[in-house]
């Protein structure tokens, strides 16, 4: 199979067009049996669900090139199950997960062409979603629904190494207790884009987003759970029903335990509690672990010690053997890498 003529080393993170993706549409009571298509066009009608209120979720993966040259996805059976949650939040269908595996294994094969090539710090990012898409007026949920699977290529979230980024505390809130936080919704993006847009016009480069009731406790960010080190080298993570359960950072969990001999406990973090810490990360699929440097409270810095020149020590670790697990170079957990064959 021959690679698409891209230049992989200067790729960034937008859209570009690939041959196929895989549409499934349900329709009285039942999801049909799906087809792959080259046509990257939605047509719904004006009054389709998901424009009026935003009956929609979706979840984001990689696809990509080991090093002995096989091409696999990471833990997609995760995305699948969350995607699951979502969907009977927002009073969707559930689209099987059976069928979720198998929609991301036809697409990554029609694509291959445009899997990166190892070593060249890109990925094949893989966007499953779903919405409401027959025609709805007054509230109540769709009767119709689509399931859609494409690709895009993405260059390295990292031009020429992992920079640590500053971040604010913002005074907007992600979501309420007993809300839709722990959801993959694109409502849950679209409130905060008004927040990040203040927050880069100020300089910073992310928001964090404290529990809405007491704002006292670190939530996460707009698109990544934090993961921080303690002095001692434990690994925290803030627990909260209203975060969304980032699969980096439960794997990074398992990795810092089992791999890296680790303490790692999931508890409430208190804002308080930032300023003793000694590394924070921001863990999602995009960068995999970002390295924060500085945490701004309305004026107050907060400067981690391992400083705004290089990741901390112990996230290094945990980012070098999470990747090095993805790429092949070092033995997964049972489960943990789905290949995907090719012709
Ligand atoms: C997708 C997402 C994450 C990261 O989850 P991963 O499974 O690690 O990619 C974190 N927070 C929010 C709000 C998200 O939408």
């Amino acid at each position: 199979m021959e690679k698409k003529d891209i230049d992989w080393g200067n790729l960034g993170f937008s859209y570009i067009q690939t041959d196929q993706r895989y549409v499934s549409n349900y329709k009285d009571g039942a999801w049909d049996e799906g087809v792959m298509t080259t046509d990257g066009n939605v047509v719904i009608n004006e009054c389709a669900g998901v424009l009026q209120y935003s009956q929609s979720c979706f979840e984001g993966l990689k696809a990509y090139t080991t090093e002995d040259g096989r091409i696999v996805t990471f833990r997609p059976d995760l995305n699948a199950e969350r995607m699951e949650q979502s969907a009977v939040r927002l009073q969707m269908p559930v689209f099987p997960k059976e069928r979720f595996l198998e929609a991301v294994d036809k697409v990554v094969a029609a694509n291959a062409a445009y899997v990166p090539p190892y070593g060249s710090g890109a990925t094949l990012y893989l966007r499953p979603y779903m919405f409401g898409s027959d025609a709805v007026i007054g509230v109540k949920p769709a009767d119709e629904y689509q399931f859609r699977l494409f690709a895009t290529p993405v260059g390295p979230y990292f031009k020429g190494g992992a920079k640590p980024i500053t971040i604010r505390v913002c005074d907007y809130d992600r979501a309420a207790p007993h809300g839709t936080g722990h959801i993959k919704a694109g409502l849950n993006y679209a409130m905060s884009l008004y927040a990040i847009t203040e927050a880069h016009a100020q300089g910073f480069d992310e928001n964090m987003y404290l529990d809405a009731a007491t704002r006292t406790k670190v939530e996460e960010t707009g698109g990544a759970n934090f993961l921080f080190v303690t002095k001692d080298n434990k690994v925290v993570t803030p627990k909260s029903n209203s975060i969304l359960p980032s699969i980096t950072r439960r794997s990074l969990m398992v990795v810092a335990r089992e791999y890296l001999g680790l303490e790692a406990e999931e508890r409430e973090v208190y804002f308080d509690e930032v300023k003793d810490f000694a590394e924070c990360g921001l863990c999602g699929t995009a960068a995999v672990i970002s390295p924060v440097g500085k945490i701004v409270d309305h004026g107050k810095e907060i400067c981690l010690p391992s400083g705004m020149e290089k990741m901390g020590p112990v996230t290094r670790k945990l980012y070098d053997t999470l990747t090095g697990i993805q790429m092949g170079r070092i033995q997964a957990p049972e489960g943990w890498i789905r290949e995907i064959k090719i012709g």
